[in-house]
């Protein structure tokens, strides 16, 4: 077996990154680092210049997700992770149902089920390359699940359960590495929420939700009556979701945020909506997404891991290749000629790629990456 294979330059994509999340930073975004280097960087996020840098953040956003009317992009520290957290403190009253077929999916319903004033999550199981929504589960006040679940390249549908607004029940989707680059109709949730380094190119840190206004009333209700003596609830200050939308209604966050992530997140969304927005960034997405489905049904070696064409990831696509190819070595030699971080979830342990293709990734790029991946297969 060859040790290393050197791909002809000519052959290879111009940008070499293809990771699910971190993902490519646009030059253009780095550049924009440049343009604040003294006016915003460095400075206060309390002062005119970084908060009409997340005014422009949450304009952008609504523009791009066409927000229905009182719905509202609030934003803070910590990631999707984070709101994990924020949701099991602020925004299930009771019990919550999910559906989980993937890492992400199932580390939610794990929080949620390690909250003390919580009831066990109800929770809807699907195999890995697969979904599985959350059906109708009377008592329960929150229906969760992942847009896309990018441990395996699986998107599911987004919209309301049958009978569970009736419910008075919230939707909550983990839209991480969906927001940007699959379309959504954002009157079906109550949170959409996601972090800047996936389809928005930018850094890890954050997490910024688009919530509805049940959503928001939930909050407040649900904080109203906790951190009282004999309450049974504690909300840590850092968790309050009233707080972070109090702070985002005056462009600010609850703390210090990364200001560098805040530019390149703004660049983005401008760019995005430049554009044509959702339109554009999903149909550009798409395209990269069936070059490489296209290529893998084709090829003798690789094959979609997600069977189901519907449930094929157009943000995240997975690859399964037979036992002629060693994955982890033909990822090694990716690497060795620049094309980085095609390896597919760990914790899945499969004989996989795994490539983001996210709408800053050139889908000629992506072409160009099939091609380098049958040269080395060739070769190894
Ligand atoms: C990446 C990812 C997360 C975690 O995001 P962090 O910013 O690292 O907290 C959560 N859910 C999904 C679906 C993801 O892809």
């Amino acid at each position: 077996m060859a040790n290393t294979v050197k791909i002809p330059t000519d052959m290879l994509p111009e940008d070499g990154r293809f990771g699910s999340g971190p993902s490519k930073i646009r030059p253009e975004q780095i550049a924009a680092l440049d343009d604040g280097a003294t006016t915003l960087l460095g400075t206060s996020h309390r002062q005119t210049p970084v908060r009409q840098l997340v005014g422009s953040i949450k304009e952008g956003l609504s523009s791009f997700f066409n927000l229905p009317d009182g719905y509202e992009i609030a934003l803070g520290n910590g990631g999707a992770s984070c709101f994990w957290e924020i949701a099991c403190a602020s925004l299930i009253t009771r019990q919550a149902a999910f559906g989980t077929y993937g890492s992400f999916s199932a580390k939610f319903a794990k929080s949620a089920a390690a909250a003390p004033f919580l009831e066990d999550p109800v929770i809807y199981e699907g195999e890995p390359g697969t979904y599985r929504l959350p059906e109708l589960t009377e008592y329960v006040d929150a229906y969760c699940w992942a847009h896309n679940e990018t441990s395996t390249g699986v998107a599911a549908p987004v919209h309301r359960i049958e009978g569970s607004k009736e419910q008075g029940a919230l939707t909550l989707i983990d839209a991480t590495s969906a927001a940007g680059a699959l379309p959504v109709d954002i009157s079906q949730t109550d949170a959409y929420y996601f972090s800047p380094q996936k389809a928005f190119g930018s850094d890890g840190g954050l997490w910024v939700a688009v919530l509805s206004p049940a959503a928001i009333e939930r909050a407040a209700r649900v904080e109203a009556n906790v951190n009282l003596p004999g309450a049974s609830r504690w909300v840590p200050p850092f968790l309050s979701l009233t707080s972070a939308v109090e702070n985002s209604r005056k462009d600010q966050t609850l703390n210090t945020p990364s200001v560098a992530t805040l530019i390149m997140m703004e660049n983005q969304v401008r760019w995005l909506n430049n554009n044509g927005g959702m339109a554009w960034a999903t149909a550009r997405c798409s395209k990269s997404a069936s070059t490489l489905y296209a290529w893998a049904e084709a090829s003798e070696y690789a094959k979609p891991f997600v069977s189901d064409e519907a449930a094929r990831s157009r943000a995240v696509v997975t690859v399964d290749l037979d036992e002629s190819i060693n994955a982890q070595q033909m990822i090694s030699i990716l690497r060795d000629n620049g094309i980085v971080d095609t390896a597919g979830y760990r914790k899945l342990g499969r004989n996989q790629l795994r490539i983001g293709v996210f709408p800053s990734v050139e889908p000629s790029d992506v072409l160009a990456l099939t091609r380098c991946i049958d040269y080395v297969a060739e070769r190894m």
